[in-house]
């Protein structure tokens, strides 16, 4: 095919050349333009358009590091197809530093796939969503765990209704996937996902940070996907243990009482059931209880902010069988 260009809310980019540049998505108090920063990569040889995004909650900082890294590694040379990549979707918050929308406190990956006449939150998302998501083959949505909270490595997808998006999370490579079905409505994955454009998330580390071994394995997943998709000739993440889970087959573990939480366990290890995850001592150091866990398990999301309260979560765990837990513990770079 001779002609490859790629058109969508910021303009056309002709293949063999690069694109930085900023689309307009709403407008600030006093009138200014809110811009969301965009490289468009178009390859020289024709191939599938793929979508980075990072940042559409604020303070989630990993992600930005990826695709920052990501536009400076792979030229237009390089790529049969195009990478569009989202530095920053969610502006507004990432300037104050926050996970929502300032002001009202909307949750912008509850708005997907957006109204043109609603609230603010959903007005971006419909800006984003029509003006360059839907431009798009397949996307990638990077993210972290919410502040006091961390998470270990892994991919959400609806890998079991969709091919596709299965096809995306396997050439990913990330051990843990968790197929997420009804949850997350509305996020830019399942809207986009139920719309025709295959999407899945990562999940890595925690907010307000640059994690290098997350930003690495993440560049490295990445460049495993372009590779499958035909964009790109690269390596493909090898890994040596693989659980999809479904909802069954996770649990939030709570504390029963208010206090001092000491962890026992580190996001990415696996537990027996029974293990203790943590000890909540109460303020006057008479009083522990041990949390423990329900079952065998890797922990997949774990507390940072060390306080708890009844009803408080403490530990994602998602369920593996003996012989997974045995190669997890061999390999320890689960996390
Ligand atoms: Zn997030």
């Amino acid at each position: 095919m001779s002609t490859h260009s790629f058109t969508y809310a910021g303009g056309t980019v002709e293949p063999g050349t690069v694109q930085h540049t900023t689309l307009a998505v709403s407008e600030t108090f006093v009138g200014g333009d809110v811009e969301i920063p965009i490289t468009v990569v178009n390859g020289e040889e024709l191939g599938p358009v793929l979508f980075c995004s990072a940042a559409v909650h604020g303070d989630e900082l990993n992600g930005v590091k990826v695709v920052h890294d990501l536009v400076d590694r792979y030229g237009p040379a390089d790529l049969a197809g195009t990478l569009v990549c989202l530095h920053v979707v969610n502006v507004p918050a990432y300037l104050a530093q926050q996970r929502y929308l300032p002001l009202y406190d909307q949750d912008l990956n509850r708005s997907f796939p957006g109204k043109e006449r609603s609230t603010p939150a959903h007005r971006i998302a419909n800006a984003v969503y029509s003006g360059v998501l839907t431009h798009c083959d397949y996307g990638i949505d990077l993210h972290t765990s919410t502040r006091g909270r961390t998470t270990t490595f892994h991919v959400r997808g609806q890998v079991a209704q969709h091919d596709e998006v299965a096809r995306l999370a396997d050439a990913f490579g990330a051990n843990l996937v968790l197929a997420g079905v009804g949850e997350e409505e509305n996020s830019l994955r399942t809207a986009s996902t139920a719309r025709g454009t295959p999407v899945i998330t990562v999940e890595m580390g925690e907010a307000h940070r640059f994690q290098e071994r997350y930003i690495e394995r993440a560049l490295a997943g990445i460049e495993s996907v372009m590779t499958d998709l035909g964009m790109y000739d690269g390596e493909r993440v090898e890994r040596e243990w693989g659980v999809v889970a479904d909802a069954s087959q996770k649990t939030w573990v709570r504390s029963d009482e208010g206090g001092l939480v000491e962890l026992h366990v580190g996001v990415g290890d696996v537990v027996d059931g029974g293990d203790s995850i943590c000890t909540v001592h109460d303020h006057f150091a008479t009083e522990e209880h041990e949390v423990t866990a329900p079952f065998r398990g890797v922990v997949a999301g774990l507390l940072q902010n060390p306080i708890a309260q009844p009803g408080h979560p403490v530990c994602h765990l998602v369920s593996v069988d003996e012989e997974t837990a045995e190669t997890i513990r061999r390999t320890d770079e689960s996390s």
